[in-house]
């Protein structure tokens, strides 16, 4: 076997739920809603499961979605794409894993910013890549040009972003979009966006693509996943972006991991992205989530780190007078207070921040309020 997975466990994620599964916890470990997602989404794909065809639809994705992704693009984000540039895909995990396994080879040296999201740095590795980790820190986890510079050598042949950023929900700015930019066109990298998170941003705050900077349009994959903008993890449809001639190779190596995606959630999603006003009370219900959670912290003496986007909230723990790190912290509330957290060191291979706990507030308020409570009683 091999063993880049004979050696591995299993993900922090699936730990902290599995422990939560027997109802006996508050999970705000794992990233997802605890409603079913939108009516109007859920009855979209109920008819079409019973009205379209259940057979092999195209392996690129059905026109509808390859359309709709490209117009919500346009409408969103200002970005001129059509089908051509859109591969659908079985979650944005399987477009992270179409683009690395057609990207990266033996001997290239990929660049990730640490927090790192899980997936990324085995699929480097499984196509024979060695990643190259630029560390992040609290409490504004800004990405420092020299250092992305620094990390570039003649192997480099990608940098991996992922904005807005999971763990932290924290943002790059266009300044420091500006500079990862420069730095691939200079470089010649390719540049891998996993921009799951870009319809959860708060505050008014538009999302800008790293695809959008000059020079970039043929060296960007854009990854994004319906399982974020409309709070449908469970259905993993995802999609990638790229020009046409990047897009068609991509597609082929789709075609040999999945070959195509459940055609009644691909029309359902192609439906919710025609509706601004989904999408839009989507993120108004989690910025609430998002103030709420805050606020109940900020009651209890928690420290919350700034976070402009995404479903997750960050306590400072020695900010907050917690002395413990963050894995003893978040063992110590999984297993006596009954509640379970995401330390952010599990986003680290080396050099970790380990004073942060990442909890998920897209959830009831009396949710929210019950697991803050918790956390408190024992800190
Ligand atoms: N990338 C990031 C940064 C994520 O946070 C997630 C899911 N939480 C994914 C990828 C995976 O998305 P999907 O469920 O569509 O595979
Ligand atoms: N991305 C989710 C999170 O950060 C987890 C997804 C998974 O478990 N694969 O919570």
């Amino acid at each position: 076997l091999n063993p880049i997975y004979s050696g591995m466990g299993v993900t922090i994620f699936e730990k902290m739920s599995a422990l939560c599964r027997d109802g006996s916890r508050i999970n705000l470990g794992q990233g997802f809603p605890d409603d079913s997602g939108p009516p109007e989404l859920l009855a979209a794909a109920g008819k079409a499961l019973l009205e379209r065809s259940n057979q092999y639809p195209p392996s690129p994705g059905v026109p509808e979605l390859r359309d709709a992704v490209a117009t919500w693009y346009y409408r969103s984000q200002g970005l001129d794409l059509s089908r051509d540039n859109v591969v659908v895909t079985s979650g944005a995990t399987e477009a992270l894993a179409v683009t690395i396994l057609a990207s990266i080879s033996p001997g290239d040296e990929v660049i990730l910013f640490a927090p790192v999201y899980d997936a990324y740095a085995p699929l480097v590795r499984r196509a024979g890549g060695t990643p190259v980790f630029v560390t992040l820190r609290p409490p504004h986890w800004r990405y420092d040009g020299d250092a992305i510079e620094a990390a570039v050598t003649p192997r480099t042949r990608a940098i991996i972003l992922n904005d807005p950023l999971n763990p932290t929900g924290t943002c790059a700015s266009v300044e420091e979009l500006s500079t990862i930019a420069q730095v691939c066109v200079r470089h010649d990298l390719l540049a891998i966006c996993d921009e799951v998170w870009e319809a959860v941003r708060f505050d008014g705050q538009s999302h800008r693509s790293l695809l959008s900077f000059p020079g970039m349009a043929a060296r960007t994959i854009k990854i994004g996943s319906a399982g974020k903008i409309f709070g449908v993890t469970g259905w993993k449809i995802g999609w990638l972006c790229a020009a046409p001639a990047l897009a068609s190779v991509l597609a082929r190596a789709h075609q040999f991991l999945t070959f195509t995606t459940p055609p009644a959630l691909q029309y359902a999603v192609a439906e919710g992205l025609a509706s601004d006003a989904l999408i839009d009370e989507r993120r108004e219900g989690w910025a609430q989530t998002r103030a709420f959670l805050n606020s109940a912290l900020a009651g209890e003496g928690f420290a919350a780190l700034p976070n402009g986007a995404t479903w997750f909230s960050c306590i400072d723990l020695p900010g907050s007078g917690i002395t413990l790190d963050d894995a003893g912290f978040a063992e110590r509330s999984v297993h006596e207070g009954m509640v379970a957290s995401i330390p952010v060191s599990a986003f680290y291979e080396t050099d970790a921040v380990t004073s942060v706990l990442r909890l998920c507030h897209c959830k009831a308020e009396s949710t929210l309020a019950e697991g803050v409570a918790r956390l408190a009683r024992f800190r």
